[in-house]
């Protein structure tokens, strides 16, 4: 299930490749900087069609995806063409002009206490598309009001769907399905962007309230 920005709570499957060339202090999918198995295109597109026989969401993820641009540019348009709707969720940090104009990216801007900060390609802000999404993922203050400020600095409302504030939880989650877990109140950022006026939506990550925050492939 789909369960962060706009789609979250959307049936979904996830094409998840290995590798990533950041090292966010907060991440969750540390598992997939190394491992997996190696899979032809034709066989992944064999088992997301097994997945999905009618068409439905993909998102590709990682990892950092488009560290394998070369071939996955080629596999996304294969989708789109095979009537599916697109998602990519991405760090930022690689040029996205490549990736096909109707794949919706949900695209990450890291702040200063994500442990990669500064790591945004500035010019990605000319690749987006009015579908498309970018998140922060806030561990405290100091993030959210770089986020707040980057948001009206570069004018991002106007830009894309929807600007998705969302609290990072913390690494080694498990156990209760609840906000305990959260590096940043939920209720804290709530309050804050209401204060600011500031246009964005919070995002939970409701995947981590549903399931134990430690199940992966859900
Ligand atoms: S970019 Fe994503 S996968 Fe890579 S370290 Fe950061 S959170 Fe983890």
């Amino acid at each position: 299930m789909q369960g962060e920005s706009t789609h979250a709570g959307l049936p979904c499957v996830f094409v998840r490749l290995t590798g990533c060339n950041l090292r966010c202090s907060w991440c969750d999918s540390e598992y997939t900087f190394t491992g997996g198995r190696p899979m032809s295109e034709d066989g992944i597109f064999a088992e997301v069609a097994r997945l999905s026989p009618n068409g439905g969401l993909v998102e590709i993820t990682g990892g950092e995806p488009m560290l394998q641009e070369r071939e996955l540019v080629p596999f996304m348009q294969r989708l789109l063409d095979s009537g599916y709707t697109v998602l990519i969720e991405t760090s930022g940090e690689r040029p996205l002009a490549r990736v096909p104009k109707p794949v919706i990216k949900i695209v990450d801007v890291k702040c200063p206490h994500s442990g990669e900060p500064d790591t945004f390609d500035m010019t990605n802000l000319e690749a987006l598309e009015p579908h498309d999404e970018l998140k922060f993922v806030l561990s405290d203050r100091t993030d959210y009001e770089f986020a707040r400020d980057f948001v009206s600095e570069h004018g991002l409302a106007q830009r894309v769907h929807a600007v998705l504030f969302s609290p990072a939880f913390r690494k080694d989650a498990n156990g209760a399905r609840d906000v305990s877990h959260c590096l940043l109140d939920p209720q804290d950022l709530a309050l804050w962007m209401l204060a600011d006026n500031v246009p964005a939506r919070l995002g939970l990550q409701i995947h981590k309230f549903i399931w134990d925050p430690a199940v992966k492939g859900v």
